[in-house]
């Protein structure tokens, strides 16, 4: 049957769903276009379909396809939504351009290709008429690239008690090892620094909350970033905003700054905290 299927795998039906969804806007927020999409792929490869709303406008769907007979749950989950359009695309981030061997389009990486992947293998299993156990199904989930909603909303439903999910992000796995097991976890520290205003011609006077904030980011190199095969573990500044609204010499009392982590398996949301804790002290 593997190799049946594997010969049943349509690469242009694969590039077409790509382009497909590509054309199709899903900054995170705004994933509603892409769930229809997807509700009406999975329906005409012949799966069972729920849209799941998890906020007002914004559906995970779920897309299911039974056995003849009971058996293991197996789930292929996706993300939805992309990353919003920044500075430095040369060409439209919604028009797929094919150079090289690639596909260029916002998402085309993280992550309509690996959905593309999956509704391929649906596809070529749905039309292999193969006879199975159990049952097959997909999952697209909103909210991944902030924070993490759809996938929260989807583990409170009966889907958290699959017996598998399989995921087809970019980013895991090493070459040798592609599929992970296991995902990296997010931890993003939201960090207020409180200083001392004062006159910006007597600084002395006060602390400076901005150039606090400024230490810190300087040191973050030293946070004990753990390594683990497979996994990718590190930090990034997202945001910092602090000081005066309208210009005013005044040194600035407060300044606020996000910083994103990515944690490995054996890392916990305290161990992290106390990491940043500890290097704030020092
Ligand atoms: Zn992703």
């Amino acid at each position: 049957m593997h190799d049946d299927l594997l010969n049943k795998i349509d690469h242009d039906y694969t590039v077409k769903k790509l382009e497909e969804m590509i054309a199709i806007p899903s900054v995170v927020k705004e994933e509603k276009e892409l769930a229809y999409y997807l509700q009406g792929e999975l329906e005409s490869l012949g799966f069972e379909t729920e849209l799941h709303e998890v906020e007002p406008g914004r559906p995970n769907i779920y897309g299911w396809l039974k056995g003849a007979k009971p058996g293991k749950r197996l789930n292929f989950n996706g993300h939805m939504d992309t990353v919003p359009v920044v500075s430095g695309w040369d060409t439209d981030p919604f028009k797929p351009v094919k150079k090289d061997g690639k596909i260029y389009g916002l998402g085309s990486n993280d992550m309509k290709g690996g959905i593309a992947c999956t509704l391929s293998m649906l596809k070529a299993f749905a039309d292999s008429g193969h006879q199975f156990k159990g049952e097959l199904s997909f999952s697209g989930v909103i909210d991944e690239e902030a924070y993490g909603e759809g996938a929260k909303a989807m583990l409170k439903t009966d889907w958290s008690k699959v017996d598998a999910i399989l995921l087809g992000e970019p980013s895991q796995g090493t070459k040798e090892n592609p599929t992970a097991l296991g995902i990296t976890g997010k931890v993003l520290y939201d960090i207020y620094v409180h200083g001392v205003a004062a006159h910006g011609f007597s600084p002395e006077a006060g602390v400076n909350a901005v150039e606090q904030a400024g230490i810190i980011l300087a040191n973050l190199h030293k946070l004990k970033i753990a390594k683990r095969d497979g996994f990718k573990g590190n930090y990034s500044t997202l945001k910092i905003e602090g000081g005066y609204k309208v210009y005013s010499v005044v040194v600035p009392a407060e300044c606020r700054f996000e910083v994103n982590r990515l944690t490995v398996p054996g890392e916990t949301v305290e161990s992290v905290i106390k990491d940043m804790e500890n290097l704030i002290a020092s």
